[in-house]
């Protein structure tokens, strides 16, 4: 039963564990968007592994992918050495890509999470210019070790942990329900204009940064989607200063934002692009891709040992281009739509929803403590506590979904990308119920 497994989890696993701890559930099956707990009661599952089941749970293709690879006795593990399995998957995720990057890009395996591309991405870009810093944005997040931490905004991992990687310097991300920078004619916007004087400033000690480190939408800090000029005016000033721009699509990627890359939307490209999550097609697979004018780094300058797991690469393959067939970034976006209106609509009706923002199927309700003064942009206070009361009301209700962002009062959903409207308008309707239970 659920009681057994999960009393099993909590004498035997670590303290390190989070979520696992607000969402009491043990899984005995799951298929599409839909989870099945041990005694049998359904979930629509709207965190997807965060974010890395695009095709939802036990998708056919994946299984085919799989069934293929068993069939053909493709080796399951071959450290960097090459299959034909390997090169469909390269050949797969290049066509995937604009054409003017994928024409000068190079592939590195990575080992195999978002975390470890993460490293390999610094080091290129590090070993490429011969500089130290790495600018960063608040409320980032680029993993777990002691390197991505460092260069992530988020500060309580980081309570215990010192000496983490110097040389990073953090920018305000534009996060404009509590930090508003604005966007005025063509384009400018104050926060870029804050950067370029960084960089111009000798006080700064960012002249020459080795890297700028973004994500085009932020996930972990509460699905926080960066605007389109502002994209726009940090790639040009990268270009213009010749700094590598690494986009972390670790959690954007493949389809998640109503395109296939959420750089595509503000129609630019990164110098550097890292992929996890999605593109392995439900199992552990990572990337970076980056010109190959930065390939100047040294034979073993990133190496580890799971890099060539043939199922991943396999099943990424499968998802990449089923994916593609479908045109499932059109149904994310267009779903995504959907979802934000009629969550603009409950928050109407209800006190405690301060922001409803995302892109696509990366989406974010920001919750807040009305009965506390409003600050003069009528941004009310975070509310946390608030926020893990609505996640435990709809895990009642049968919607797993996470908190986030600062104060983790950001309800976050990333569901499938397969999610049906019909179990959209099922969520719409258990979070209203959730919501409305929370507030008394
Ligand atoms: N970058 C981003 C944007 C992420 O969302 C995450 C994971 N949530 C990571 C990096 C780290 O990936 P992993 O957990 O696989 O190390």
């Amino acid at each position: 039963s659920n009681e057994m497994l999960l009393a099993m989890q909590n004498e035997r696993e670590s303290n390190a564990r989070s979520y696992p701890r607000r969402l009491p559930i043990a899984i005995k099956q799951a298929k599409g968007a839909v989870i099945t707990d041990m005694d049998g009661k359904e979930y629509i599952d709207c965190l997807a592994g965060a974010g890395t089941l695009a095709l939802g749970h036990n998708h056919y293709v994946v299984h085919e992918a799989i069934q293929d690879v068993l069939a053909k006795s493709i080796p399951l593990h071959t450290l960097d050495l090459t299959t034909p399995v390997k090169e469909a998957f390269i050949d797969e995720v290049f066509a995937s890509l604009p054409e003017q990057f994928a024409n000068k890009a190079k592939i590195q395996f990575c080992g195999p999470t978002g975390g470890d591309a993460i490293e390999a991405a610094l080091k290129l870009v590090k070993t490429a210019t011969g500089n130290r810093t790495i600018l960063s944005f608040q409320g980032g997040y680029h993993g777990s070790t002691h390197g991505t931490l460092s260069i992530s905004g988020t500060t309580s991992p980081k309570k215990h942990i010192h000496a983490l990687v110097p040389d990073t310097h953090f920018l305000p991300y534009p996060y404009e329900y509590r930090c508003p920078f604005g966007v005025g004619a063509e384009g400018h916007t104050y926060i870029s204009t804050y950067i370029e004087n960084m960089l111009d400033d000798p006080e700064s000690g960012i002249v020459t940064p080795a890297g700028v480190v973004v994500e085009i939408v932020q996930g972990e800090g509460g699905s926080v989607p960066a605007p389109i000029p502002w994209l726009k005016e940090l790639r040009r000033i990268t270009k213009e200063r010749n700094i590598p721009l690494i986009v972390d699509e670790v959690q954007t990627g493949i389809g998640r934002t109503g395109k296939l890359y959420a750089f595509e939307h503000a129609d630019i490209q990164p110098d550097v692009l890292v992929l996890s999550k999605a593109i392995g097609g439900s199992l552990p697979l990572s990337v970076v891709l980056y010109d190959k004018k930065l390939d100047q780094w040294e034979a073993g300058a990133h190496i580890g040992t799971f890099r060539g797991n043939q199922l991943a690469m396999a099943t990424g393959q499968a998802t990449l281009q089923f994916i593609k067939q479908e045109n499932l970034p059109a149904h994310a976006h267009e779903l995504g739509a959907y979802i934000q209106s009629q969550l603009k609509h409950i928050q109407k009706q209800v006190f405690s929803i301060g922001d409803v923002r995302g892109r696509g199927l990366m989406l974010g309700v920001e919750i807040i403590d009305a009965t506390k003064p409003a600050n003069k942009i009528g941004s009310h206070p975070a509310n946390g506590e608030l926020a893990k009361l609505i996640q435990k009301e709809c895990f009642d209700r049968g919607v797993i979904l996470e908190v986030g962002g600062r104060h983790g009062a950001v309800i976050r959903l990333l569901p499938p990308l397969i999610l049906t409207k019909q179990q959209t308008d099922e969520v719409l309707t258990r979070f209203e119920e959730a919501i409305k239970a929370a507030e008394e």
